[in-house]
């Protein structure tokens, strides 16, 4: 699986196919995982989830920001997407990326960036604002920030990789915010990260018991992973930790009847909803993951008429369907 797992991994890093699927928004199958790109049609998503006793953490989707400008424009979106939350009297907060804000390229304006929108979240009620952590490459910028924000907002978190050697280090950094545990999503060499999935797990493990014994906020647990759920379940009653300390967290689009019932049991529960036209980095990533996950997309995805529709993808968008489609062969046998 692992060639798989790279070959999903280079796609998600081609800013020609990034680019090129903009343009297209999401189809391809990403509409089954990611909430449109209209205010409408997201707020219409957390409105369902809301009724379902789910709460939303809303991503603005974006990738490759080059220039002040697009870091200006994605600050706009996201603003604008808090301002609907809170009109529409919505239960969602916002997750963002450094990233997206410019800290590739000045770290200083996506600072400022963040400021503000932390700012307007004051406005609307002290609404949360996650860092969602890329690369290892851009922690050491997360850090940086955080540890500026976090002595004038209160509303302001990260994520803990598991699979970082340095997870633990952060969860005993930070038992003051509100921290998302997750095993991480990108490709990380062995002198920084675990590699096989048992070691990540062990180390999810530890890091969430910790994090739950010690920490003097909400603990957000997001996983798909039903035997680690299980596991902190029975954790918390032993350990008799309360349900309102923490929340499980799923993407949107996945295990709905299994994030369904954890809802009804009287956890917290939150959905991540990506929302937006830069699509494509996020799918590749999710299929890089669990490539099962998207088995009714990718048959989508593949089909003569989707290929036309999309005709910007060109030889590009036609292998990548031969590969999606290769894939889901090979996971079949
Ligand atoms: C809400 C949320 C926010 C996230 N934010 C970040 C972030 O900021 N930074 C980051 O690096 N990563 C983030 N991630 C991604 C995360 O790091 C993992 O890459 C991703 O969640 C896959 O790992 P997993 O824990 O779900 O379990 P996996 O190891 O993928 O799955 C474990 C097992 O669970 C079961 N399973 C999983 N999915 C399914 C399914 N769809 N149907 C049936 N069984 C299934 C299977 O038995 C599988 O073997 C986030 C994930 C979530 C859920």
């Amino acid at each position: 699986m692992g060639v798989f797992k790279n070959v999903f991994i280079t796609l998600s890093n081609n800013s020609y196919l990034n680019n090129a699927a903009k343009q297209v928004g999401p189809r391809l199958g990403a509409n089954k995982v990611v909430a449109g790109n209209t205010i409408p049609q997201l707020i219409e998503t957390i409105e369902y989830l809301n009724e379902n006793k789910i709460s939303v953490t809303v991503d603005n989707l974006g990738e490759f920001v080059t220039t002040e400008q697009e870091s200006q424009q994605a600050k706009q979106e996201i603003l604008e997407i808090m301002e609907a939350i809170s009109q529409y009297h919505v239960d969602a907060h916002m997750s963002v990326k450094l990233s997206l804000l410019g800290s590739e390229f000045d770290l200083e304006l996506a600072y400022q960036n963040l400021r503000e929108i932390l700012l307007k979240a004051n406005e609307y009620g002290n609404m949360h604002i996650n860092i969602d952590t890329e690369k290892y490459d851009s922690l050491q910028q997360i850090i940086e920030v955080l540890d500026r924000l976090k002595g004038e907002f209160k509303n302001v978190g990260t994520v803990i990789q598991a699979y970082l050697y340095d997870a633990e280090k952060l969860i005993d950094k930070y038992p003051e915010l509100r921290l998302r545990l997750v095993k991480g999503a990108y490709k990380e060499d062995a002198s920084i990260a675990y590699q096989t999935k048992e070691e990540i797990d062990a180390n999810y493990i530890k890091i969430i018991e910790k994090r739950l014994l010690n920490a003097r906020n909400f603990t957000s647990v997001a996983t798909h992973d039903h035997n680690i759920i299980n596991h902190v379940k029975q954790f918390m009653k032993e350990n008799h930790i309360e349900k309102e300390q923490m929340e499980f967290q799923m993407l949107y689009g996945f295990r709905s009847e299994l994030a369904q019932t954890i809802a009804n049991e009287g956890y917290h529960f939150t959905v991540y909803v990506p929302y937006g036209d830069d699509w494509f980095a996020y799918f590749m990533r999710r299929l890089a993951e669990r490539p099962q996950n998207l088995s009714l997309a990718v048959k989508e995805f593949a089909t003569p008429e989707t290929l036309k529709k999309v005709g910007v993808f060109s030889a590009i968008g036609i292998s990548v369907a031969s590969l999606v489609g290769l894939t889901t062969k090979y996971l079949r046998k």
